[in-house]
């Protein structure tokens, strides 16, 4: 898999939006990234990647993204989906597993995951 080894997400930005903004009338932490030739390598495509992430984050198997039904968003992951689709269900349940400690403070906050590819 050398060829993906030199690929890199490269954070463009991160910005506390305070109230009223483009995506909700809510406050949001907005993250730009650029996923660069990450666009072309769907998750089906990379040896070991579902049985690393399942291993990394089991709580995973509740999302029921797609198919509605726990398990949906694995599925999906085996089948072969996206940088950014993989990002936005990594970011909701990193939020999730947040120790109780923080909750009011990280399970309040929104966070819009905006991934594209500058060679769009
Ligand atoms: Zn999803």
């Amino acid at each position: 898999m050398p060829q993906l080894l030199d690929k890199t997400i490269e954070i463009l930005s991160v910005k506390h939006l305070r109230g009223h903004n483009m995506w909700t009338y809510h406050p949001v932490i907005e993250v730009w990234l650029d996923i660069g030739e990450l666009e072309d390598f769907p998750s089906n495509l990379i040896p070991g990647f579902y049985d690393r992430l399942v291993k990394a984050l089991p709580s995973l198997q509740k999302h029921r993204c797609s198919y509605g039904e726990a398990g949906g968003f694995l599925k999906r992951v085996e089948e072969g989906t996206w940088p950014a689709h993989i990002l936005e269900h990594l970011t909701l349940e990193l939020q999730n597993l947040a120790p109780a400690s923080l909750a009011t403070l990280v399970k309040r906050v929104t966070v819009i995951v905006v991934a594209f590819t500058k060679s769009w």
